[in-house]
This record gives structure tokens, sequence and C-alpha cells, in this order.
């Protein structure tokens, strides 16, 4: 049920062996240009940037996408035994802290009184080619 759900620990997320180039680049395997990081997320430059501000926020834990937290409640397949992220945490705190940090890092580089976008691609109808959650943040220009 929900409820349940909700109540789920970090104990069904896992990263520290994931295959996924964001796993890679949590775990410092793969370099990234890194523009805001805490226990619980980190956010980088996206590689082919589509507006002059493009940031990725990704959790330092392993889920596939939106519709693993909230959707058919399919568990993300376990690839470690040791997430990183150690603390109890529900699936809504899992989305919430990542657009908190988006907050946050729009206000670093200056953009939130200009504006920006953010996204999350889930599956393949919408574009998403990496299997680890992350948050869009976009902006520097006007976005049609
Ligand atoms: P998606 O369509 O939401 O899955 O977007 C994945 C994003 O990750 C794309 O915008 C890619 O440009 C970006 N990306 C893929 N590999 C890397 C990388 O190694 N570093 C930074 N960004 C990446």
């Amino acid at each position: 049920s929900n409820q349940q759900r909700m109540a789920t620990t970090t104990s069904r997320f896992h990263t520290t062996t994931g295959s996924d180039v964001f796993s890679k680049i949590i775990r410092g395997e793969i370099p990234s240009t890194k523009r805001y990081e805490d226990d619980f997320c980190i956010a980088f430059d996206d590689l082919s940037p589509a507006a002059p501000v493009h940031v990725l926020i990704i959790p330092k834990l392993h889920t596939r996408g939106i519709s693993n937290l909230f959707g058919s409640g399919a568990e993300d397949e376990v690839e470690s035994a040791l997430p990183l992220v150690t603390e109890p945490i529900n699936d809504a705190e899992v989305v919430g802290k990542l657009f908190a940090a988006a907050a946050r890092v729009a206000e670093a580089i200056g953009i939130d009184k200009t504006g920006y976008r953010l996204v999350i691609n889930n599956g393949g109808d919408a574009g998403q080619t990496v299997f680890h959650l992350h948050l869009h943040l976009l902006g520097g220009r006007e976005l049609t």
C-alpha cells in the first residue's frame, strides 16, 4: 500500500556498485563539474547542455526513476549491500530533497530571479537515457 511505501527506508536503495554513469560519478570514478554536494545528493553540469545553465541533481542512492518510487513499487535491482545514504528516508523525501537542492543551486548560480525549469524524464517515451533518478535544472536563457 502507499502507507507502507511511505514508511520505506533506504534499505532498498543502493548505489555503491551501480553500473550506471551517475553511480560512477557519485563514486568519483568518472569526472564531473560539481555545483553542490551534501550527504544526500550531488549536482553537476550536464555533459551536453541544452541551455547556458544545465545542472543535474542526483541522489546518492540508486533508484531508476520516479515510477520505481511512486509507481508499481517495483524494487530497484539490489546492486550493493552498502548504500551511501544511511539515514532512513522515504520516497517523498527523496524527491523533495532533490528539488530543495535544485533551488539552492539555482540561487547560487544566480538564476533564481530570472527563472529556471526543473524536469524529470521517466522512461523511454520521455527520453530517459540514464536510469538513475535525476532532476534537470535548466536556465540562463528564455526557454521555449
Ligand atoms: P535523461 O534523458 O533525463 O536520462 O538525461 C540524461 C542526461 O545525462 C543527458 O542530458 C546527458 O547529456 C547527461 N549525461 C550523460 N552522461 C553524462 C556524464 O557523464 N556527465 C554529465 N552528464 C551526462
